[in-house]
């Protein structure tokens, strides 16, 4: 437990550090340049007993503008406590990995969200799929705000936690997928994929209802709970 080491590997094959706390199992910025490897010697001349950033902190932005997605850097990221690999991604602008933090946010996300192509082909992250359980919700319901009424993609998976206790919940067998290996793909929407990063996951929505229309029901697992 504690504080470990997270390095993050660009397309080029360089690396910058990051802290990685397995307390919260998220890494955090600062980005650094420079690290004490296992075993090295730290700059005030002690044994190096754990991989460690060194040196001063690269210069960070936080406050700047996001600018261009295509400014963006996708890193794969790796830690020293455990054989976590993901993908994040990295603002030069901010000096700053914008995220994902953690190598279970692919979990948390397809524990949330929806994947829905739209006309053109491009998957997004959705709310909610629009059927006919909630015929009322003609609302914008990707991440970016654009209003898809695709049949979802084989992506959601039950909460974890809730298999574990309804098994017959279980979704087919669809794996964990990080999304952010898929970073420039062109069936796949980047701003889905940064707004998700920036801004935390949206709670149930609470449009209300035309008078006329049903009121909607809960999403998912909820759903499926109730109809039983
Ligand atoms: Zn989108």
């Amino acid at each position: 437990m504690g504080t470990w080491m997270a390095t993050i590997q660009f397309p080029d094959g360089s690396r910058k550090y990051l802290r990685y706390s397995t307390n919260v199992e998220e890494m955090f910025n600062p980005v650094y340049s420079q690290s004490c490897p296992l075993n090295g010697t730290l700059p005030d001349g002690e044994h190096c007993y754990r991989a460690t950033p060194i040196g001063e902190p690269d210069p960070s932005y936080p406050d700047t503008p996001l600018g261009p997605l295509d400014d963006i850097i996708p890193v794969v990221v790796t830690t020293d406590s455990d054989p976590h690999e993901w993908h994040a991604l990295f603002s030069p602008r901010h000096g700053m990995v914008l995220g994902p933090r953690s190598p279970f946010h692919s979990r948390e996300t397809q524990e949330t969200y929806e994947l829905i192509a739209d006309d053109a082909g491009v998957r997004h992250l959705c709310e909610f799929a629009i059927t006919e359980d909630r015929p009322g919700l003609m609302r914008p319901n990707s991440i970016c705000e654009l209003l898809l009424t695709g049949p979802p993609l084989p992506y959601y998976k039950e909460p974890y936690w809730l298999v574990d206790f309804h098994p017959e919940l279980a979704s087919e067998d669809i794996p964990y997928i990080d999304l952010y290996a898929q970073w420039g793909s062109p069936d796949l929407c980047r701003t889905c994929l940064v707004d998700l990063l920036l801004n935390p996951p949206r709670p149930e929505p609470t449009t209300k209802p035309e008078p006329s229309s049903p009121p909607p029901q809960p999403r998912h697992w909820l759903s499926r709970l109730f109809k039983r």
